[in-house]
């Protein structure tokens, strides 16, 4: 892989992810792909992540594979994650899905595949029968990985009971946790027990979700600290997780906010600070909350 100067992180099986990588959820358009994807490339990024669900994955296969040259990067420098729907959850629809994202995307391979959800859409959340399903795509997601159709598997939005459950029937431990994370919402159970099974905890929903004047950016204790270390919000909460070892995806489609985000790597914010964010904890989720699913 060519380096970039962006650090990575080594997951379980040994593959190396960058630390950082562009969350597109909502960006759709070959226009508006292109130019994010354009300043991305241009800042640093070698990751993205996109999902079957945010209907995306046409438009960045079809811009990677024009700006790819314009970078000087080949595929194995540019790591790529999609995630398996809930509507397509369990046995032999697991792969199709899997092989629609690959076709989308135009790739011979995925470096990361994520369950999205640990619900099937067919069901309703306490049916018992999603337990059943996560576990058929989760064997079938294995097989991909015997084929070296994907480098890596994980999951998304797990809750302990679920992560408890895949860890004890699983045959390839997930390399990878997404779940929304930030100052709002630590999940410190399901952290803990990734950090005791070298699982890489990424967050998603860094910056409090897209949604207009969010609390996380506008909370008056990180824009306070913000202005002590003379950096954006955006840039103290991104810096805040991964000094807790914790990845990011952070989406933007402002080209001045992608490049500000990844310059995350060239300060530390001291103990004191980083507890008195820790201390904003209130266990709300911007997003999605799974805590029902069976
Ligand atoms: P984020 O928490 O990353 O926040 C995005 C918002 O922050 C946008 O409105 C953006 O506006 C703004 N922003 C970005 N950078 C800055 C900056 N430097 N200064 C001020 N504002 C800024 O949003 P997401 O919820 O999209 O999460 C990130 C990614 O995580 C997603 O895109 C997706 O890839 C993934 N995700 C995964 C989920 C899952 O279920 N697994 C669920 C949700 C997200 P602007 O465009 O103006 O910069």
């Amino acid at each position: 892989m060519m380096s970039s100067r962006l650090p990575r992180v080594k997951l379980n099986n040994g593959i190396l992810m960058p630390l950082i990588g562009f969350g597109t959820y909502k960006i759709q358009g070959n226009d508006t792909v292109s130019m994010v994807l354009d300043a991305a490339l241009a800042a640093g990024y070698r990751a993205i992540d996109t999902a079957s669900v945010y209907k995306n994955e046409e438009s960045i296969g079809a811009c990677l594979s024009k700006l790819l040259p314009k970078y000087n990067l080949k595929r194995d420098d540019i790591f790529i994650t999609s995630k398996l729907a809930p509507r397509d959850q369990g046995n032999g629809k697991c792969r199709e899905a899997f092989q629609q994202s690959l076709s989308r995307l135009g790739l011979e391979y995925l470096d990361l595949y994520l369950i999205h959800w640990p619900g099937s859409s067919d069901m309703k959340p306490q049916d018992k029968r999603n337990r059943e399903l996560r576990q058929q795509s989760w064997y079938e997601m294995e097989s991909l990985i015997g084929e070296g159709k994907v480098k890596a598997i994980g999951i998304s939005n797990y809750h302990p009971q679920h992560l408890k459950e895949l860890l004890g029937y699983c045959k390839i431990r997930p390399a990878v946790l997404q779940n929304e994370h930030h100052p709002h919402l630590i999940q410190k159970e399901v952290m803990d027990l990734c950090f005791a099974n070298n699982i890489h905890y990424q967050a998603y929903s860094s910056l409090g979700t897209s949604a207009k004047d969010n609390p996380v950016l506008s909370d008056p204790v990180i824009q306070k600290i913000a202005e002590k270390y003379e950096k954006s919000v955006a840039q103290i909460l991104l810096r805040w997780a991964v000094q807790h070892d914790v990845g990011i995806i952070p989406k933007s489609t402002n080209p001045e906010h992608i490049a500000d985000n990844c310059k995350v790597f060239d300060f530390q914010l001291s103990a004191e600070d980083l507890d008195k964010i820790d201390l904003l904890n209130k266990q709300h989720h911007y997003c999605w909350n799974a805590s029902e699913v069976f």
